[in-house]
């Protein structure tokens, strides 16, 4: 919902401003999905509502369902551009993973939303609204949103405003109310962003996406890492740490023959040290690139180094495989083209403008 719009409107036209507050608890709270659930409101001001300004301001356009539970949605956006949000189940845990951009510019090899290139950043209330849609679909079945990580398409920390707003939105206790620690932002290594973070008070985790433990193999994987080398990456982390006193959440993508070899788990516990960080082994998911999975007893002696080195480690097997709702899947085509065909029309616009009438 484009709050600002809805309160801007009802402004406008004298309403009192506890509807704006009935507004937000209904959609925040009450994951209204349209005006006329909003039945503290009289019925005139919601058809007037209705008629001035759609209350989602994404269009869910495609639904599936995972043999593990999994849902995942595909929305565009008002001005057409793609977003994919998924939900998946873990053990008691409802988690929505939500994209913080359509598209991504950061091209990362093995991610089949990197190969989109970026179609825009989402605005706050666009991040947010994934969640409650996937909420309101979680209360039809009786189960509740317990984690959301923005994980989804995007690095989070290129949208950085709309990204903490829509985490403050979701914490607020008089709306959507979830735990800041249940809230997690997953970048590739923003490090201005790992910075940012380190001075809010928002109580938000932190994970990283690593999945290389030494700048050559790492730029070959994610080229930001050409940008940010590993060095000023972990400094920026541990500042983050010595900031907050809290863990981050290291995410290792396992490809074979690539990255899963002993002496690579031997470097990575050179690079993290003891302190500070846990390591989520992930299950890499095709994507139509050369890559493949490790195998498990791979998967299982690259976690024994580490464990004989000190550091916590976990193995996260993949949800939603069968959907493309897995880590590295969320990818719709065309993001880019959009976002130029849109800077091409508007190129257009602004020279016919500039045209005196007789040439138009
Ligand atoms: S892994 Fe994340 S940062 Fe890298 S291209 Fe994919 S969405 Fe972007």
């Amino acid at each position: 919902m484009d709050l600002e719009r809805v309160n801007a409107l009802m402004e406008e036209w004298g309403e009192p401003g506890y509807r704006q507050r009935q507004v937000y608890e209904g959609v925040m709270k009450g994951l209204a999905g349209d005006y006329e659930q909003l039945t503290p409101l009289p019925a005139a001001l919601r058809r007037r509502l209705a008629d001035a300004e759609p209350l989602r301001q994404l269009e869910t356009v495609e639904s599936q369902r995972s043999d593990d539970g999994t849902i995942k949605l595909r929305f565009t956006t008002r001005d057409g551009f793609p977003v994919e949000a998924v939900a998946m189940s873990h053990r008691n845990r409802r988690t929505v993973c939500v994209s913080s951009q359509s598209g991504c510019p950061l091209a990362c090899t093995f991610c089949a939303t990197g190969s989109m290139g970026l179609g825009r950043n989402l605005a706050a209330g666009e991040i947010a609204e994934q969640v409650t849609v996937l909420a309101a679909m979680l209360r039809e079945q009786g189960e509740r949103v317990s984690n959301v990580v923005m994980m989804g398409m995007g690095e989070p920390f290129l949208n950085y405003d709309a990204v903490l707003a829509a985490c403050r939105t979701l914490n607020d206790p008089a709306g959507f109310g979830l735990g800041a620690r249940q809230i997690a932002i997953s970048t590739a290594g923003w490090v201005p962003g790992i910075e940012r973070l380190a001075a809010e008070p928002l109580q938000v985790k932190l994970a990283l996406s690593l999945h290389a433990p030494n700048d050559r193999l790492r730029t070959e994987l994610m080229p930001i890492t050409r940008r940010f080398p590993l060095a000023k990456l972990i400094a920026a982390c541990r500042g983050y740490r010595a900031a907050t006193r809290r863990r981050i959440f290291v995410e290792y993508l396992m490809l074979d023959r690539i990255n899963d070899s002993d002496r690579l788990a031997d470097q990575l516990a050179d690079l993290l040290g003891r302190d500070g960080f846990h390591v989520n082994l992930i299950a890499y998911n095709p994507t139509g690139s050369d890559y493949r999975a490790s195998s498990s007893t791979r998967v299982a002696g690259f976690a024994a180094v580490l464990e004989g080195r000190g550091i916590s480690a976990s193995y996260r097997r993949s949800h939603g495989q069968d959907i493309d709702a897995a880590c590295g899947q969320l990818a719709v085509k065309g993001a880019s083209e959009l976002r130029r065909k849109r800077a091409r029309d508007r190129r257009r616009a602004a020279h016919a403008a500039a045209l005196p009438a007789v040439h138009r």
